[in-house]
């Protein structure tokens, strides 16, 4: 199978899809969702130390590194993180300061593309089209020219509750009032990633990262998310009953 980037006839490595990084903690994740659901019978199925497919070259597969160590490095390893409060005292959005924006969405979109380009089934769901391509020539270029480009954007919520949890969601296509987007689930993150030729929407657009400006990312409560029943309908299917951690 020649490689999903270069096209060339070369040996295919091990690529994550979803960067390790943000699996190192997730073998807690089992224990934290028994606490959250407080259901008996709920036995979560073993999460992945990660996701990987063969899609790519030794060679290619090294272009992504830097925009995974950033990613991780941004959401993860962020000490500058600063609560902001509503009229009431809960926290209602994180600041996370500025980013370089080029390559928090050059990770976001480099992703998406692998996801797309995967054969796992936790990535049916992304299918970028004619994108798929245009997204490979910015990988090519290094994210060159990427914040410029109006068919790509990205807003940041954070749910109030364990990191490693999301990552058991599948990335998702969602349409904003007609708009295409990708849903990425990492670390306790939920990604809002516009792929499309609309512009975005207003309030979304406020919330895009852009160069110059802090990151400011929206606090969802994970206990009435219908990720979480998503999360539970997943954990009782037979299948998944007899893989405790
Ligand atoms: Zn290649």
């Amino acid at each position: 199978m020649p490689c999903k980037l270069c096209g060339e006839n070369k040996k295919l490595v091990d690529s994550h899809i979803i960067p390790r990084s943000f699996f190192a903690e997730i073998t807690t994740a089992g224990e934290i969702l028994r606490q959250i659901a407080s259901e008996d019978g709920i036995y979560p199925k073993r999460s992945p130390k990660g996701v990987y497919d063969n899609i790519l070259c030794a060679d290619c597969e090294a272009r992504f590194s830097h925009w995974d160590d950033y990613g991780y490095d941004f959401l993860m390893r962020n000490t500058n993180i600063t609560e902001i409060q509503g009229p009431d005292g809960a926290v209602i959005a994180v600041n996370l300061g500025e980013c370089d924006a080029n390559l928090l969405l050059m990770f976001f979109l480099s992703l998406i593309w692998r996801a797309h380009h995967s054969a796992h089934e936790m990535f049916t769901g992304v299918d970028l089209g004619p994108y798929a391509d245009r997204i490979a020539d910015l990988i090519l270029k290094d994210g060159e020219g990427t914040l410029d480009d109006p068919h790509y954007a990205v807003a940041l919520s954070r749910f109030n509750a364990p990191a490693e949890l999301t990552g058991l969601l599948n990335p998702q296509r969602a349409e904003y009032d007609g708009i295409n987007h990708y849903k990425v689930y990492l670390g306790g993150y939920m990604a809002a990633l516009k792929v499309s030729n609309q512009p975005g929407l207003y309030p979304y657009t406020e919330f895009y990262i852009r160069a110059g400006m802090p990151v400011v990312a929206v606090v969802r409560n994970f206990n009435n998310s219908k990720e979480l029943k998503v999360i539970g309908k997943m954990l009782r299917k037979p299948e998944n009953q007899d893989v405790g951690l």
